[in-house]
């Protein structure tokens, strides 16, 4: 499906409100298997996002992902905050050409993999992004394959960012910033749900 402007804009304000509301979780979540801090990092950049996106409308959904891209690798900082950021800024140059949502989110999920030099099974916010590619270029996404995807990282030993260091004893707890990109999906459906 197409993605309208007016939907990414309320995707990305939906997204900016889960992260504040949602600060502890992320860091309660992130002290079990990293620094503590992932909560902390996603609420700089929500609040950069939103006063970037007030400041001004964007024109298109390529000036809507550069502004949360530029905003994300200025604020966030962490491991998270260059992921996040390339995979908005890789989102912005294809949505030049480009507006179907899946593929969209394959490009960000893409870039991410660049970025991060990561894939599927690591661990990392690549175990929301992929799945939900490919959910979404079968059909419309719920709720529960976003959960899925998230509940999946449980099991899984980190091989990628902090959480590798503790190897087997990463068992047994979420990915954090799965469950920051399992906010950012919940505001996708969201907001194509409006
Ligand atoms: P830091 O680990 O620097 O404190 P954050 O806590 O903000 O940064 O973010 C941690 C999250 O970043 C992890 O939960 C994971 O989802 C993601 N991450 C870390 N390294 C990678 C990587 N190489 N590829 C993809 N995602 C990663
Ligand atoms: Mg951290
Ligand atoms: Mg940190």
């Amino acid at each position: 499906m197409k993605l309208e402007l007016t939907n990414a804009e309320q995707w990305i304000k939906l997204f900016t409100s889960k992260l504040d509301e949602n600060v502890s979780t992320l860091n309660e979540l992130d002290t079990a298997i990293g620094d503590g801090d992932h909560g902390t990092n996603m609420e700089r950049g929500a609040k950069a996002v939103k006063e970037a996106l007030d400041k001004q409308t964007p024109a298109d959904l390529s000036a809507l992902f550069k502004t949360t891209a530029f905003a994300m690798i200025q604020k966030v900082g962490g491991a998270s905050g260059p992921l996040y950021g390339t995979a908005f800024l890789d989102m912005s140059k294809a949505a030049k050409d480009e507006a179907d949502l899946a593929k969209l989110v394959q490009v960000g999920a893409d870039g991410i993999k660049r970025r991060g030099q990561s894939d599927v099974k690591m661990k990392t916010m690549i175990d929301v992004w992929q799945p939900v590619a490919d959910d979404l270029s079968a059909g419309p996404l719920t709720a529960d394959q976003v959960d899925q995807a998230l509940q999946s990282t449980k099991g899984m030993v980190a091989t990628k960012g902090r959480a590798s260091y503790l190897e087997e004893k990463s068992v047994g707890h979420l990915d954090p910033g799965s469950q920051s990109s399992a906010y950012l999906f919940d505001s996708l459906i969201e907001a194509l749900g409006e």
